[in-house]
């Protein structure tokens, strides 16, 4: 099965919620303001890479003043980016994608830039959450140890000459109006109206957080990991059998947000919201 930290987020957290959502595409309801987050998000990553590539950026943010400040600001602010070095000998390449195949899985990880020369190599992410996560979250995050430890695996480099950064820049600013009707000449003249560059002067400037790795990271990661994928063999080939991929124990209280809590006969342990994208992060597929 090809799997992306996404996946292993999930199975971790609950493996009959992956089997909802992996096996059976059951999808849950997203709230608005998290899909119009989204497609921020993923328009500021086409930019980078567009970036990267030398392409045109200004018909890409021509409709939407308040992206293209974001972008002015990050692409200002950030020194890999204000400044590219182009390794030689080494490689830089934005939306770099590798896989290993790993106890009968493929593992697949796409990272946002990768920058290597021949001292080390640097994985940058891009984030574009309301708030950025603490180290330790991050250092725990499965994207993290993922990302590192496919990149230990696919290369010469030690695991000590291995880092992983990620910025971040807010989104799309929270209780911004309704996009207006009409053409795009008329949206962009709306928004400078409604001060959009004037409230994007108090964006705050994008921060970062650098996780460095080692070989005792490395060592652990592949422990828990081979161990994941243990489990989800055995659970797929009971599921393949008929039987259900097992719930998260109740007394961890994570049903009560949990779109599938009926689904689950998991009522009494509160109500279902709709899912928060904040929670979870970004999953590049
Ligand atoms: S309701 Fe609970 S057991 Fe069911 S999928 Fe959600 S988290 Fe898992």
């Amino acid at each position: 099965m090809r799997l992306s930290q996404g996946h292993l987020k999930l199975l971790e957290t609950c493996p009959r919620q992956f089997q909802y959502v992996y096996l059976e595409q059951l999808a849950a309801p997203i709230a608005a303001d998290h899909v119009k987050q989204m497609i921020w998000g993923n328009r500021f990553h086409q930019l980078l890479q567009q970036r990267e590539l030398d392409l045109p950026i200004a018909p890409l943010v021509a409709t939407d003043p308040q992206l293209a400040q974001a972008f002015h600001t990050f692409t200002t602010t950030v020194p890999d980016i204000a400044t590219p070095i182009r390794p030689q000998p080494g490689l830089r390449e934005s939306e770099h994608e590798r896989t290993i195949e790993v106890q009968g899985h493929s593992l697949i990880v796409i990272y946002d830039l990768l920058i290597a020369d021949t001292e080390q190599a640097r994985i940058l992410d891009w984030k574009t959450y309301r708030r950025p996560l603490s180290q330790y979250r991050l250092q725990q995050d499965w994207q993290t140890r993922l990302y590192l430890w496919v990149l230990a695996e696919t290369s010469t480099y030690a695991p000590e000459q291995l880092s992983m950064t990620y910025w971040f820049t807010q989104g799309e600013p929270e209780g911004r109006p309704e996009e207006p009707e009409g053409s795009g000449q008329e949206k962009a003249v709306s928004m400078e109206a409604r001060g959009g560059l004037l409230a994007d002067a108090q964006r705050p400037t994008p921060t970062s957080v650098t996780i460095a790795y080692s070989a005792a990271q490395h060592h652990a990661t592949t422990q828990v990991l081979r161990q994941l994928l243990d489990r989800l063999s055995h659970w797929l080939d009971r599921y393949r059998a008929g039987e259900a991929f097992p719930q998260v124990a109740a007394s961890q209280n994570r049903c009560h947000d949990c779109h599938f809590v009926t689904r689950c006969q998991r009522e009494h342990t509160g109500h279902p919201i709709v899912l928060d994208l904040d929670a979870i992060a970004e999953v590049p597929f």
